[in-house]
């Protein structure tokens, strides 16, 4: 079985990604009423992030219930990861990196430019 590359990470939950998330009324129980905001229909909730349910471990405490969004929700590392386009390691070392430089993920986490990044941001650290 593949191995959990989210656990080992927990970016897009934190804040460091997006702000926000948009959730149905049904969904938006989970959540703190500090990191709610209505919008202009009662049937939808804004979620400010960080998540509330995010807990130690990178672990979501509502896993089972938690919102469509984040069940369909894959950066591209994750996905390049499990279409074996990318080493676990790699992946890995991609999130260690982005973890240091959050800045990064002004480009939306997309593969190609993370992917470009890295590799200069190595061998720049190689140079130090
Ligand atoms: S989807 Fe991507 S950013 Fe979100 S926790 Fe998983 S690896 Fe991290
Ligand atoms: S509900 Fe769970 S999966 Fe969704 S943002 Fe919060 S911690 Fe992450």
């Amino acid at each position: 079985m593949a191995k959990n590359l989210c656990l080992e990470c927990g970016l897009c939950c934190s804040g460091k990604v997006f702000e926000e998330m948009t959730v149905s009324l049904k969904e938006s129980k989970y959540f703190k009423s500090a990191n709610l905001i209505a919008t202009d229909t009662s049937s939808k909730y804004r979620v400010k992030f960080p998540c509330n349910n995010l807990q130690e471990g990178n672990k979501c405490s509502i896993y089972r219930n938690r919102p469509q969004v984040c069940i369909d929700y894959k950066c591209g590392v994750l996905k390049a990861y499990e279409n074996g386009e990318m080493h676990w390691d790699t992946a890995l070392n991609i999130i260690k990196a982005v973890k240091i430089k959050p800045s990064i993920l002004k480009n939306k986490f997309r593969v190609s430019i993370v992917e470009k990044w890295y590799k200069e941001y190595c061998e720049d650290s190689k140079e130090k």
